[in-house]
């Protein structure tokens, strides 16, 4: 995680910047709030590294905050900590999205583990036990012995992604997971999915809003476009590069603002019952 956060600071210290020639300036406290710099005319590069949260054994929920622009969109690895495949591809984006030019116009959130304690054990469940993705308060919530928490948002990186958005107000969220294979939305995201999975080897398929999941809550509910990218679950054994090879396209697809007729018509015309499960 240490060196997650460095890497961050150093995306964040040198995106935008127009000077290559200039040192390196050691990066402030995270808590600190970032010296004023003159923006460049056509920044796309609000970058902090910041903590959202913390978990059950008080570690850091960290996450990312990049660009400026209208399109607004979160990213979130790892809420399962046994599915972790996300977790790299995010970092990689954090890297590769100032040199494309998807970067412009858009403001990304970026979480790469949600989950930091199911991360460290390689389980899908908190240091609690509880099924982070079956924590939201939504009305499909349900209990289930203490899995889905003792009650809705019971688990404090539950609420961390839930300030999140709270704070953020996204208009599409991507969370990933494993290992199904395929990209899945709640909510009106079916345009999304598909342009995702146009650039992959993944198909769209709706699985449905599992009780107490992101998508229940901020897709069906929230009538964000909320898709859940499955990736398959040899992706963890994939080298990084050949992983963002694979699906980073996918991402970069998932926060590219659409056409302005798009955009000033709303979001797509999906219907959004709730799913079966
Ligand atoms: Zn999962």
């Amino acid at each position: 995680m240490q060196r997650t956060l460095v890497g961050m600071l150093l995306v964040a210290t040198t995106w935008g910047c127009t000077t290559p020639s200039r040192s390196y300036v050691e990066p402030p406290p995270l808590a600190a709030q970032p010296p004023a710099l003159p923006a460049p005319a056509r920044s796309v590069a609000e970058v902090a590294s910041r903590v959202a949260g913390h978990s059950i054994e008080t570690r850091p929920i960290a996450y990312t905050r990049l660009g400026e622009g209208p399109c607004r969109a979160l990213l979130l690895g790892t809420i399962h900590g046994n599915e972790a495949a996300g977790t790299p591809l995010l970092e990689r984006l954090l890297i590769e999205l100032p040199r494309t030019a998807a970067g412009a116009g858009v403001s990304i959130v970026v979480v790469p583990v949600v989950n930091p304690d199911g991360h460290a054990r390689g389980s899908r469940l908190n240091a609690r036990g509880v099924d982070l993705n079956r924590n939201f308060p939504c009305a499909n919530w349900r209990e289930h012995r203490t899995r889905h928490g003792v009650e809705p948002a019971s688990e404090p990186e539950t609420r961390a992604i839930i300030d999140l958005i709270d704070r953020y107000r996204p208009e599409r969220i991507v969370s990933i997971h494993q290992p199904i294979g395929c990209v899945d939305y709640d909510g009106p995201g079916r345009t999304l999915a598909e342009a995702m999975a146009s650039v992959c080897d993944l198909p769209v398929r709706k699985l449905g809003a599992r009780p107490g999941s992101l998508g229940a809550y901020a897709g069906e509910e929230s009538g964000i476009p909320t898709i859940t990218l499955e990736l398959p679950g040899h992706a963890s054994r994939l080298e990084d590069g050949v992983l963002w090879d694979r699906y980073g396209p996918a991402l970069v697809a998932a926060i590219t603002p659409p056409p302005p007729a798009l955009r000033a018509a709303g979001a797509d015309a999906t219907p959004t019952g709730h799913a079966a499960e």
